[in-house]
């Protein structure tokens, strides 16, 4: 079912993916493979467009976090690889190898259940084996003296029946921060990275074929990490610093209209709370855009929403539907004017900075009652409305 669309919704552009795609490409050059991460509905963009698009234009891999997500992708006519980042559950082997899924393959515990799942089903389980280097997340341990250990946990897993090890991969901590402390930790991980594979491919004696660890800011700033693959997510989108020195484009923008507009006299606390009372006459606009659409409460009285006449401040505690903003001195803004929450003029990198957190959270946050709209060589192409209709 279409919605109604008038409320509050994304526009997803697609044609700034592909550009971003394209740039990001020219970078690493042609004999670098391309993963694009998709995890969390492709960071709230839509999982299933965004890969179509993916598989469309060429890129080579997709990630995911989870079965469930990898599956929905399968599900919906996605054929190209697909590699599963996190956890997924012994029983579910049956179905990755059905669905030809990739597991990432994180210590020997699991290597031992998926190879013995593989083995019962008598199918082969395709993997990537996962080295920790400094995340301290999932992952081989390799560091700090656990060279030796882990190089030999991921030997045996290598050569564990039902297992097929076509890649190997890590993931950076700090890549995206500068400062020269944590350029070396970087520089430090990725020697590790390549030591074990060294150390690895020697007892094997054959080659990975996929090698990757260059996340988002090892893209943008360490070029000798890419390897065989790079596998940037945020990039992709468009967002964050990086993707501004480059020229990307952010891919997503989020709008609403102004509902009803109130003009209150001096001495008027708005909202819950009452942390903005008036200091003059003051004409306000209520939005239909709350904490349960994705606007993060802790923003309440700190941000502007970008109006046709420049930015208007929120004004009080953002509600769970609604917020409210002033516009006492717009007066071309109406009711069902819209109102750009981020997007090409309000940056959403700016908001995360004043929210103390990263885009990444906030394109998450976009809840499934707000509909996305797909655009396509310009064109709107899909309006999907994610609620059970
Ligand atoms: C999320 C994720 C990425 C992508 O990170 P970005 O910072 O968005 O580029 C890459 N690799 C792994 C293992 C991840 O979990």
């Amino acid at each position: 079912m279409e919605s109604t669309l008038r409320r509050t919704w994304a526009e997803i552009n697609l044609d700034a993916i592909e550009y971003n795609y394209r740039k990001i490409r020219e970078k690493i050059g042609p004999n670098v493979k391309f993963l694009g991460v998709v995890k969390a509905d492709a960071y709230g963009h839509g999982s299933i467009q965004v890969s179509q698009l993916l598989e469309e234009i060429g890129a080579d891999y997709l990630a995911v976090s989870s079965a469930d997500e990898a599956l929905e992708l399968r599900v919906n006519g996605i054929k190209m690889p697909i590699l599963i980042l996190g956890h997924t559950p012994k029983e579910q082997v049956a179905r990755l190898i059905e669905y030809n899924v990739t597991q990432a393959i994180t210590c020997k515990a699991k290597a031992d259940e998926y190879s013995a799942e593989a083995v019962k089903c008598g199918g082969k389980l395709k993997v990537h084996i996962k080295v920790d280097t400094g995340m301290s997340r999932l992952g081989y341990l390799c560091d700090n003296g656990y060279f030796d250990t882990g190089v030999k946990g991921i030997v045996e897993a290598c050569n564990m029946p039902g297992l097929e090890a076509e890649g190997i991969f890590t993931h950076f901590a700090v890549s995206d921060e500068l400062g020269e402390k944590n350029d070396k930790y970087t520089q430090h991980q990725f020697q590790l990275f390549t030591d074990v594979i060294d150390a690895v491919e020697k007892e094997l004696g054959h080659k990975f074929e996929i090698r990757h660890c260059a996340n988002t800011g090892a893209v943008a700033r360490f070029p000798e990490t890419y390897l065989d693959m790079v596998r940037p997510g945020l990039l992709l989108y468009g967002y964050g610093d990086f993707a501004k020195e480059m020229g990307l484009k952010p891919a997503m923008t989020m709008k609403t209209t102004v509902s009803t507009i109130k003009i209150y006299p001096a001495g008027t606390a708005i909202s819950y709370g009452g942390i903005f009372v008036t200091d003059k006459t003051t004409r306000i606009g209520v939005l239909p855009y709350g904490y349960a659409d994705g606007f993060l409460r802790c923003l309440s009285n700190k941000c502007s929403l970008y109006t046709k006449e420049g930015p208007a401040k929120l004004r009080g505690k953002i509600c769970m539907d609604m917020c409210m903003i002033d516009i006492t001195d717009m007066p071309t803004v109406d009711v069902g004017s819209e109102v750009e929450i981020f997007g090409e003029k309000n940056s959403i990198d700016e908001l995360a900075a004043i929210a103390d957190t990263i885009p990444y959270e906030l394109t998450c946050a976009v809840s499934k009652r707000v509909p996305r709209v797909y655009y396509r060589n310009g064109e709107v192409i899909e309006k999907e409305l994610m609620l059970r209709m």
